[in-house]
């Protein structure tokens, strides 16, 4: 008997989003379920894992209240498939490319693999040897690292990743690389490479010679000769110039991700996911799931308890998709199944900020957001090293090695785009600021129907500025800021992305990372429309400088549509 509770309304656009591609459906495309059955659906199968626990009464409830009341929700995936037969629950996957045909292939069809069940992947190209080295076995010569991407990303095109979501592919490739010039301009010709987020793996070594305006070295990574010297600041001018153009390549900083890589004795991080916010090793796979920040705030303050009593029932739920996940090959289950890695990260960040009443873009809100990040990380942590007492730390756990307390995950937190789950629990995406704050969506021939966001809302109705033609004009403006009618302090308190400097930018990912923040964040830092290269470069030293693991520039306006919103929204 199914007890009966508080319902939780959800807003149309969730209803519709659900409705398209979570809800399971029948032979007709009659949906079958809805937010309660789905929920319940997730839970039960999640918390099925602990089955012999002493603790399992009262589990998938527990699980249960959770997600329907939107508090935190799994990646996409997990929703979608948890207790079906699919039953592939990670939303990222990193898979080596070996520098021979056979890995290449191998490679691709491993990815073909993932993305049929809703997963995306990050490849390194890095280690295959340049183009028109030499071809033993064919004496021939190789065509190098970007024609192998093209039939990657061919393969992608072909595979709608498990009908629901589109393949999503992150593409590296080492600064020191002998084809990085032609990698940084691939995706200048918009129409390639449509599949894959190209991002540059940046070097420490390289950043000191930008630094020193020195020359550096292209290594052959197939037997390590050196194949020339370009003068960095060359480079990064370039990687500068293409990224200010169009938004990509992104950035890696791939020492700084090695640098907290929590089982070097494992092997290297060679790439991220596809939208950079998770460094897996080889074969490593990653489910993830975010708090809804807000949510927390009671009475203008942060409910600490509330928050870690969820960050700590959010790591048992992340952790015992682990073992409910039936994983698209072996590899890839061995090698999660060793470091048990998850991605606890928050979504609302920016609701939160506003009910505390702190600008997103001040010293005061990120510090506010260092706090939460810091306190969420804690709290799963001694969630984790609990977990281990209970059910034993993560496999390759070894003391030699690692000098932090056993625990059940070799990594806890990473701040994730949260491009659908985000829509579904109606709040800011990730650690974004809003995008706008009222729009006007045209529903039929002549209707506009305004949509405004909740918390604007209600304290422009609680406050009487509330009007609908000042909304039409917030609207229209695309910015709360420099309207008469809004008082001040709220203007401050409800700017956007565009209206946030760059530098607030990279400084609130900075602090998310250096307070809390164990892989990676997936950020946008929005640049005008008539920001300049200088802009750029300036963006990404201090990126590097604040300790960021790697960075998504986007200049208003240079590209038709972004991939990462088209990625996360399609
Ligand atoms: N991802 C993917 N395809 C998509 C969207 C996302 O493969 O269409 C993967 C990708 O690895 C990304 C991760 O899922 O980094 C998380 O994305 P997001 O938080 O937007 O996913 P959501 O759970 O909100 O759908």
């Amino acid at each position: 008997m199914t007890r009966s509770i508080p319902k939780q309304q959800l807003t149309d656009t969730a209803e519709t989003v659900l409705e398209r591609r979570y809800y399971l459906k029948d032979a007709e495309g009659k949906p079958l379920e809805n937010w309660e059955t789905l929920c319940r659906r997730v839970s039960n199968a999640v918390a099925q894992v602990d089955l012999d626990q002493p603790d399992y009464e009262g589990l998938a409830d527990r699980f249960f209240t959770m997600i329907y009341y939107l508090d935190f929700l799994p990646n996409s995936p997990c929703l979608m498939n948890a207790g079906t037969d699919l039953g592939q629950l990670s939303a990222c996957f990193v898979l080596p490319v070996e520098d021979s045909m056979d890995g290449i292939f191998t490679s691709i069809r491993n990815g073909a693999l993932v993305h049929k069940t809703g997963g995306g992947t990050g490849y390194s190209f890095s280690r295959l040897r340049p183009k028109n080295s030499a071809v033993q076995s064919t004496q021939g010569v190789a065509s190098g690292p970007l024609s192998f991407a093209a039939v990657f990303d061919a393969a992608t095109e072909t595979i709608k990743q498990g009908g629901k979501r589109r393949g999503a592919n992150m593409g590296v490739l080492r600064v020191d690389h002998p084809d990085i010039l032609e990698f940084i301009v691939a995706k200048q010709d918009q129409t390639r490479y449509t599949n894959f987020n190209f991002s540059v793996a940046i070097t420490d070594l390289f950043m000191e010679a930008v630094k020193n305006d020195q020359e550096y070295d292209l290594i052959d990574p197939s037997n390590g000769d050196i194949i020339r010297t370009l003068r960095a600041r060359e480079v990064f001018d370039k990687i500068v110039d293409l990224a200010w153009h169009n938004g990509e390549p992104g950035v890696l900083f791939i020492d700084a991700a090695n640098r907290d890589n929590t089982t070097p004795q494992l092997g290297k991080f060679e790439a991220t996911n596809p939208c950079g916010e998770q460094w897996l090793l080889p074969y490593e796979s990653c489910n993830l799931g975010s708090i809804n920040l807000g949510q927390y705030v009671k009475n203008g303050k942060v409910d600490w308890e509330r928050l870690g009593a969820t960050a700590r029932l959010a790591v048992r739920f992340l952790d015992n998709v682990i073992d409910c996940n039936r994983f698209p090959i072996p590899e890839i289950a061995e090698m999660t199944q060793k470091t048990r890695k998850v991605g606890l990260g928050i979504m609302g960040l920016h609701d939160m900020l506003i009910q505390l009443e702190l600008p997103y873009g001040s010293e005061e809100g990120r510090q506010a957001a260092a706090e939460v990040m810091a306190f969420v990380r804690t709290e799963a942590e001694a969630a984790s090293i609990e977990l281990a007492t209970m059910k034993g730390p993560f496999p390759a756990y070894d003391e030699r090695f690692n000098t932090y307390p056993a625990r059940r995950n070799a990594a806890l937190t990473s701040i994730q785009p949260t491009g659908t789950v985000s829509m579904i629990a109606d709040c800011a995406s990730g650690c974004e600021p809003y995008f706008s704050i009222v729009m006007i969506k045209n529903v039929m021939d002549n209707d506009r129907l305004l949509m405004v966001n909740k918390l604007f809302e209600r304290i422009a109705r609680a406050e009487g500025f509330y009007s609908a033609e000042l909304m039409e004009k917030v609207a229209k403006s695309g910015t709360v800021i420099g309207h008469a009618a809004i008082p001040k302090r709220w203007q401050e308190i409800f700017r956007t992305a565009q209206d946030i400097s760059p530098e607030q930018h990279i400084r609130m990912q900075g602090v998310l990372q250096k307070n809390g923040v164990d892989s990676s964040i997936s950020k946008t830092i929005n640049l005008p429309s008539s920001a300049t290269q200088d802009d750029v470069r300036t963006a990404y030293m201090l990126g590097f400088e604040l300790g960021c693991k790697g960075l998504t520039v986007y200049r208003d306006g240079s590209r038709d549509h972004q991939v990462l919103n088209t990625v996360a929204s399609s």
